[in-house]
């Protein structure tokens, strides 16, 4: 929902540190995922994922999530799925030249990046290119997987 998707971007500090806490709470509880089987509760974590996800971003749930380094705008939503920056068919008034009346997401990416401490910092980082084989599943606990073994 454009609606919400544009809140997101305006809030793009806020809930860039509300995934932050969130993060640090699933680190402290690790050791709990970790007996359970992150297989086992891959499944209904990417469930509620892509309900709060889908509704504040319009994700598309790929499973390698890049909201924090793209300004709280979801990559997945432009029509090419461009991962690293716009086309060069952004139109002269920021919207997208595949879809007309879309806003490109990169100048959403942009905006959003202008509020994250420091700014444009995280929108430089390279992103690799869209794994398939994620798609739908939880990008948190393939973050958490990351953070405790980093090649994984
Ligand atoms: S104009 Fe922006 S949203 Fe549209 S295809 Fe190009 S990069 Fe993607």
């Amino acid at each position: 929902m454009k609606a919400a998707r544009d809140w997101s971007v305006r809030h793009a500090k806020g809930l860039h540190r509300l995934y932050a806490m969130l993060e640090s709470l699933l680190m402290l509880l690790d050791p709990l995922l970790r007996r359970i089987g992150y297989q086992r509760l891959d499944k209904p974590f990417a469930r509620i994922e892509g309900w709060v996800k889908g509704f504040l971003f319009d994700s598309q749930s790929c499973g390698q999530c890049t909201l924090g380094e793209t300004g709280m705008a979801c990559p997945m939503n432009c029509p090419k799925t461009l991962r690293n920056g716009p086309c060069g068919g952004v139109r002269q008034n920021g919207c997208c030249e595949v879809k007309p009346e879309m806003t490109c997401v990169w100048v959403k990416a942009w905006e959003g990046s202008q509020r994250l401490d420091p700014p444009e910092q995280a929108l430089q980082i390279i992103q690799m290119p869209v794994d398939a084989r994620l798609k739908g599943r939880s990008s948190w606990l393939r973050a958490l997987r990351l953070r405790r073994e980093p090649s994984a």
